[in-house]
């Protein structure tokens, strides 16, 4: 429940205090009010390509700010979702957002590739995928631009009908990624059995790698693991250069993380890239809540 997820996230020590004891104050009526009144919003995340240091692609986030002016962490509001049955109508809604802004930015010339996360209960929903497929097409936008990540332990929650919902929208030409990759259990057998594009490495493996062996050792093997596979591999949670560059040098293909990008809200996208391709250094910090 609500207090289990506080106390994880009070564990994982990312959020201030404040913030969490705010957090213990939302309850469903204030979910669903946001949700009738599209108050969630989406933020992108720029991800970067390891060998021309331009921008691959984004991560959208969601990103909810009561009526307090508190911004509720996603990993507190999504599990409240999934539980009330509401994920699969906070998704539809995020998609349409994303579509939005796709489509504002190819208007202007730029094709920005997006990656959207898709939560385990979500993936139970058989519905879901044909909304989503629907939606995609109606807005013109050709599969191959968007991403679909899902945690590596979203596949044992239902195994099967993860499977089947990942198949259809791979099967459509929609990129799949493993998410928060390194803290599931699958196994290499397992990994094989899924139609997989894209191999997000979680930043547990990323923070700290360049100071600690056993770290930079599972760092590689995960790195070798998509190059085995033939697929791409991504990085999160970058916050210094020392790890941008161990991340080059053992040949991960792209990058995410607060040293390159914060998460940013949709309509500030275009300026940060233009002036992130003209700054001296091909990335640039910016301050955004995350
Ligand atoms: P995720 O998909 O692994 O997303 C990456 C998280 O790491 C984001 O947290 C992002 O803000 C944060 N992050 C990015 N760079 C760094 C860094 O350099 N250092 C650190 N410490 N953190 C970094 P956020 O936005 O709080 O999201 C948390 C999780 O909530 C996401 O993890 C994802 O699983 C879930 N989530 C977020 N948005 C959505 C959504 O629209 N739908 C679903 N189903 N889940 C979402
Ligand atoms: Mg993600
Ligand atoms: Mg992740
Ligand atoms: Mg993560």
């Amino acid at each position: 429940d609500l207090s289990d997820a506080l106390s994880s996230y009070a564990a994982a020590t990312e959020v201030p205090e404040p913030q969490i004891k705010n957090a213990l104050n939302i309850d469903l009526a204030q979910l669903k009010q946001a949700l009738e009144r599209a108050s969630i919003q989406v933020f992108y995340q720029p991800k970067i390509d390891l060998s021309t240091m331009k921008v691959a692609g984004v991560e959208a986030l969601a990103r909810w700010k009561n009526t307090q002016g508190d911004w509720i962490p996603p990993s507190l509001f999504i599990p409240l979702a999934e539980e009330h049955g509401l994920i699969g109508d906070l998704t539809l809604s995020l998609l349409e957002q994303i579509l939005q802004d796709m489509n504002t930015w190819w208007e202007q010339g730029n094709y920005i590739p997006v990656a959207m996360n898709l939560s385990a209960k979500s993936l139970a929903e058989f519905n879901l995928a044909n909304e989503i497929i629907q939606r995609v097409i109606r807005q013109g936008i050709p599969a191959h631009f968007i991403t679909f990540e899902i945690t590596e332990s979203a596949l044992v929650v239902d195994l099967p009908s993860a499977l089947a919902t990942i198949s259809r929208l791979r099967l459509k030409g929609f990129g799949i990624s493993i998410d928060d990759y390194g803290t599931g259990f699958s196994s290499m057998q397992q990994l094989s059995r899924f139609p997989f594009s894209e191999l997000k490495i979680d930043r547990s493996f990323v923070h700290g790698a360049p100071e600690r062996q056993y770290l930079r050792n599972i760092l590689k093997s995960a790195i070798d693991t998509g190059i085995r596979l033939g697929i791409t591999t991504v990085a999160e949670g970058v916050e210094t250069e020392a790890e941008l560059h161990l991340l080059k040098s053992l040949g991960c293909n792209q990058a995410q993380g607060f040293l390159l990008a914060r998460p940013l809200p949709g309509r500030e996208l275009l300026g940060w890239i233009e002036r992130a391709a003209q700054s001296q250094t091909p990335y640039a910090k910016h301050l955004y809540p995350d």
